[in-house]
């Protein structure tokens, strides 16, 4: 991968700017990460799914054994480096791998049925110019334990469930089966003999998948190799009985929960680790980056990681291509401002503003008593607050305050010795 030119070292220049391909989450957009998360956490709850928070950076080898060494992401995307001991780690580039090495590290696979999600940061070497991130977060679950097709259906559901929960529409869900290591090994030996027979119709990087990966020679996007590939021949031709069987599995279940679905023969996903079900939720609008959420079944992944033989399934989604089609939650607004004029009239709002936020309100206030009531009550427009608590001069000569709800444009004066006890009330009623 060729990378910005590297200049000769100069003294940094403040103040500084954030890394390429690294971005912040400003305040204005927290709320709809926030949403995001919340609608997944409860959805996934309620399937049964807890928390999981494995750290993001591991020892190299394990990605490279889980997800392949051959593939992009370790050959050429991971940020891998040297610690002072002289160990090779990496920042984690996907979710699974640190969660299996967990399950096994920890003895979770004694229980017959794990279901764990994961939410955070993952990091990868990738062209910031193309729009990528090096720094984006995913969200993604694993089930560990029972093979039956019905776990694929219910993880598929789950996610047409979070979808409808968030009201992200127009997503097509395709899915494709991969066979197993009864199957693909001679299936693989069939697509290289049709893949070499090709010549130099396939593009430098199909060449030399070919040889050492040349299952994703199928998903090259480059158009010549799409042409030149169109009649190989496609794994769902050349499943076992038992993968065959459990495909079609797949594919009633989803029928009786009523979610639709396209098999594309030639979905097979980037990571090695993956067998049988492969499945991808796709976007229309986001042009080449279309893939919304993905994953797929990976029977052998704990044994290859060195835990007891285990089948696993489990997704991964990006929060940022996700929260690009996700409509914009309702707006975070304080339920009060406080207004007050003079430091008198500060010191008597203090007390209530803690009671009422002790309370659980969302209490907004300034910190300039000087200021005018006409600039502080701009501001308390401007603070979307339902409510506006004004103690100026008058209120404070005849012991109340003044509640002024900002939506009904109707006040009231409450009486300052039982004014946290009324306005509470006013706001939970309003
Ligand atoms: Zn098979
Ligand atoms: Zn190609």
């Amino acid at each position: 991968m060729t990378d910005e030119p590297s200049s000769p070292p100069e003294a940094p220049r403040f103040p500084l700017q954030s890394v390429r391909g690294v971005k912040d989450v400003l305040p204005a957009e927290t709320p709809a990460w926030r949403h995001l998360e919340a609608v997944c956490r409860g959805l996934f709850a309620r399937y049964g799914f807890a928390e999981i928070r494995t750290p993001v950076f591991e020892p190299t080898p394990l990605f490279a054994r889980s997800i392949g060494a051959e593939t992009d992401i370790v050959e050429k995307e991971m940020y891998t480096f040297l610690d002072k001991g002289g160990q090779s780690l990496s920042l984690r580039p996907e979710g699974t791998a640190g969660v299996i090495r967990a399950y096994i590290q920890h003895g979770l696979q004694q229980d017959s049925l794990t279901r764990v999600y994961y939410l955070g940061p993952m990091f990868r070497h990738e062209r910031p110019q193309a729009g990528r991130l090096r720094q984006f977060h995913q969200i993604g679950l694993e089930v560990l334990g029972p093979a039956a097709p019905a776990v694929d259906v219910e993880v598929l559901t789950l996610l047409a469930d979070l979808f409808a929960a968030l009201g992200v529409t127009g997503l097509t869900l395709e899915l494709n089966a991969i066979g197993c290591p009864d199957c693909r090994p001679a299936y693989t030996k069939l697509l290289t003999t049709a893949l070499e027979a090709l010549g130099d119709a396939l593009c430098a990087d199909c060449r030399r998948r070919r040889a050492t990966n040349p299952l994703r020679v199928l998903d090259c996007k480059v158009p010549e190799c799409r042409a030149a590939t169109a009649n190989v021949p496609v794994m769902s031709d050349h499943l076992c009985p038992a993968c065959a069987d459990h495909f079609a599995h797949v594919k009633g279940g989803l029928a009786q929960v009523g979610i639709a679905h396209v098999h594309n023969p030639r979905l097979v996903r980037g990571l090695d680790y993956y067998t049988r079900t492969a499945f991808e939720w796709t976007a229309p609008d986001l042009g080449a980056q279309n893939t919304v959420a993905a994953g797929g079944r990976y029977d052998r992944l704990v044994e290859d990681l060195g835990g007891k033989p285990r089948p696993g399934i489990g997704f991964a989604l990006g929060v940022e291509r996700l929260l690009s089609l996700c409509p914009a939650p309702p707006a975070v607004r304080p339920d009060l401002y406080a207004v007050f004029l003079g430091a008198e009239a500060e010191a008597q709002m203090l007390p209530v503003l803690r009671a009422l936020r002790a309370a659980g309100l969302a209490v907004d206030r300034g910190f300039e008593p000087g200021a005018s009531l006409k600039a502080q009550l701009k501001r308390a427009n401007r603070s979307g607050a339902r409510f506006c608590l004004i103690l100026g001069e008058n209120e404070l000569a005849a012991g109340v305050m003044l509640l002024k709800d900002m939506d009904g444009h109707s006040q009231r004066e409450v009486p300052r010795a039982s004014a946290a006890e009324t306005i509470r009330a006013a706001v939970r009623g309003a």
